[in-house]
């Protein structure tokens, strides 16, 4: 458990910190609240220790991560390209979060490998990028980014003499992270998980208002959108265990649809009995965004590796593709019925 093995880690991290002027804290495009209550929590953190930082993001997050950065000082590359440019320029401590490929940050990727920064990654998914990094702290068995930081933010508090709980908002930020990574509880969770979200509810952390916060405050229409797929949309593939939905753009623009609306459909087929593998395909402009889920040794990592020019973790994954919308299905059904043996893990 990550409260045991990082605490060697834990020293050079506090080291890197306090030797730091620019510390510039970045995460993945598509920014999901694992992202951005990890740099949040983590410049919270920065700032009560009287520390300076500023985070990137490669585009926007969903609304209802908002309340997570209340002051709006995310700086998000598609809106703010030069400043975010200046600030990756300008940075000695690069902090990246939530993802182990550089690809993840799209286009801020060539701007931190031409930093000169030193660079520190904090994951926890599969086959963290080692060559671009100085110092990884990885742990593909936590449940979040923000559950890793949490036990090296702990770590780093003892190694300092300090004891008291982190702050209110470092709390906040990092119960957020953990919360919407383990779809509230149900994916991904361990003992260390329980632990840390009751030592964050000791320290004041509000779970009914952040639960509110989080899965309460949906709009009608994205409800309508839900029952609509439900109904019209969703697609069992009894032969291999799996569903799927796919959302189209004329479907989003019927249903006033806003970044976040789409969060939790994928897990929607995994309520079906007998439903294991579940895929999600949204339209966007120029792809179709892929999104995948298992509930046993089925690794929808490999097969999004193989398929959807993407990865993540063996039972949460997403990925891309670039073929017309129509053909989707298809190509889906196909892809399955090809690798369906050589993704099933091998125990
Ligand atoms: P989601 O379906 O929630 O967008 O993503 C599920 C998991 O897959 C997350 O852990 C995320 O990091 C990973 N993931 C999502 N999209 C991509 C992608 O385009 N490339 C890679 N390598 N991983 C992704
Ligand atoms: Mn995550």
């Amino acid at each position: 458990m990550s409260q045991h093995i990082i605490i060697k880690e834990s020293e050079q991290f506090l080291e890197r910190i306090k030797c730091s002027s620019d510390i510039l804290l970045i995460s993945h495009s598509n920014p999901d609240g694992d992202a951005i209550g990890s740099v949040t929590g983590l410049k919270n953190f920065l700032k009560s220790r009287g520390i300076n930082s500023v985070i990137v993001v490669p585009n926007t997050y969903p609304d209802y991560l908002s309340f997570l950065d209340e002051d709006k000082e995310i700086v998000v590359y598609s809106l703010e390209r030069d400043r975010a440019i200046e600030l990756a320029d300008k940075a000695d401590l690069i902090i990246a979060l939530d993802f182990n490929q550089l690809s993840r940050v799209d286009e801020l990727e060539k701007h931190v490998l031409d930093s000169e920064a030193f660079k520190i990654l904090i994951d926890h998914h599969p086959m963290p990028d080692t060559e671009t990094f100085d110092l990884v702290i990885s742990d593909t068995e936590v449940s979040s980014t923000a559950e890793l930081l949490f036990w090296l933010l702990l770590s780093v508090q003892k190694n300092k003499g300090k004891s008291e709980m982190l702050s209110q908002e470092t709390a906040k930020s990092l119960y957020v992270g953990m919360m919407t990574d383990t779809n509230n509880f149900s994916n991904s969770v361990s003992s260390g998980t329980f632990m840390m979200a009751s030592i964050l509810l000791e320290s004041g952390v509000d779970k009914d208002m952040l639960q509110h916060l989080v899965f309460g405050g949906f709009s009608e229409e994205r409800m309508r959108l839900l029952g609509h797929m439900l109904l019209n949309k969703m697609v069992i593939l009894d032969r291999f265990g799996a569903g799927y939905i796919t959302l189209s753009l004329e479907e989003q623009k019927r249903y006033n649809f806003s970044e976040g609306d789409a969060e939790g459909f994928v897990n929607l087929p995994l309520n079906i009995k007998g439903v294991n593998i579940s895929a999600l395909f949204t339209q966007k402009d120029d792809h179709v965004r892929v999104s995948l889920r298992s509930t046993n040794d089925f690794s929808v990592n490999r097969l999004s590796r193989m398929h959807f020019n993407g990865g993540g973790h063996e039972r949460a994954a997403g990925g891309k593709l670039f073929i017309p919308f129509d053909q989707v299905s298809d190509y889906f059904e196909s892809k399955l019925e090809e690798s369906f043996d050589e993704c099933i893990k091998k125990v």
